[in-house]
């Protein structure tokens, strides 16, 4: 503990955060794609009664994310996940004055993140959760922070699917995740029968390896994580077809929770941890930085 806490007063010098990553700091107990820890903000005061005071105070908080999304959420052989998602985490409860090492992270599978944060059991949602009208009729979103797109991932060796037009006549056995938005938006190019829904998207991987369905569907970032696990045996087929703005799920209409996290993102931006945190994950497939998406309303 003693040791953890010099760190972090150590990686408020900017010139020292380099040096305490190299010496393994709290972001490598979060898995090995972790980039240095956002500096921790000292004293910080917030407003009385909002949610900030109240994580503030308790020194923790709790998100939702996933596990089994390679550069976005991946949890390591530590037991910590890592990722984009995670450093977009580190980066706001660094802003609430919480280390990264006090932040409680919970597996958020696509079906369950809004009623994980509708029943309390997590302050934010953080797993590339796409901003929808429907979703927002339970929770608010802040961001977002990152926009995906939709598109299909074949076996290497697949040369007749060549976009989500192309499934239809090909048959295709396609596989997605239940509560997602491709696997609702796949449904106008297929027939239903050729549909396979799991909890997570590594069954969905798998299922591909066996050739028990010939295409995974989801977002293009997602789809890119699994190839690079793939050995080769997986290929994206690069066509988006949709626009996947993914934001941060929080309780419903906490206005200025939503606010303090759009303003933390556009300062992260400007202060190089949004680019750090993407170069330590996503970039190391996908150098090139994304601009950060203008905000969304909250509401
Ligand atoms: N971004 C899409 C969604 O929020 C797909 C990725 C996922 O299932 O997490 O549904």
């Amino acid at each position: 503990m003693r040791l953890a806490h010099i760190t972090r007063i150590a990686a408020v010098a900017a010139a020292v955060v380099l040096a305490a990553t190299a010496c393994g700091d709290q972001s490598s107990s979060l898995g090995g794609s972790s980039g240095a820890a956002p500096s921790v903000a000292q004293g910080a005061s917030f407003p009385a009664g909002s949610t900030m005071e109240a994580l503030n105070k308790a020194q923790t908080i709790r998100v939702g994310t996933k596990y089994d999304q390679p550069l976005f959420g991946l949890k390591g052989l530590d037991g910590n996940p890592a990722g984009f998602d995670v450093e977009i985490s580190k980066i706001i409860a660094a802003k609430l004055g919480i280390p990264a090492d006090k932040i409680t992270f919970t597996e958020a599978p696509s079906a369950v993140r809004e009623e994980v944060i509708e029943q309390n059991r997590v302050d934010m949602v953080v797993a590339t959760y796409t901003i929808n009208d429907k979703r927002k009729e339970r929770i608010s979103f802040a961001g977002p922070y990152y926009v995906a797109g939709q598109d299909l991932m074949v076996k290497s060796d697949n040369t007749t699917i060549t976009g989500p037009d192309s499934l239809r006549a090909a048959n295709a056995k396609v596989c997605s995740v239940s509560g997602s938005t491709p696997s609702e938006n796949i449904k106008k190019y297929i027939d239903p029968a050729n549909l396979t829904l799991f909890d997570v998207y590594s069954k969905c991987a798998d299922a591909l390896r066996t050739g028990q369905v010939d295409v995974v569907t989801t977002d293009n970032v997602i789809l890119t994580g699994l190839i690079e696990q793939s050995n080769g045996a997986f290929k994206l087929v690069n066509h988006k077809f949709t626009e996947e703005p993914y934001g941060i799920g929080i309780k419903k209409g906490d206005v200025a929770f939503c606010e303090f996290i759009d303003q933390t993102l556009k300062e992260a931006e400007a202060d190089g941890s949004y680019k750090a945190a993407w170069d330590s994950t996503v970039g190391k497939v996908t150098p090139e930085v994304p601009p950060l998406p203008a905000a969304g309303a909250c509401s």
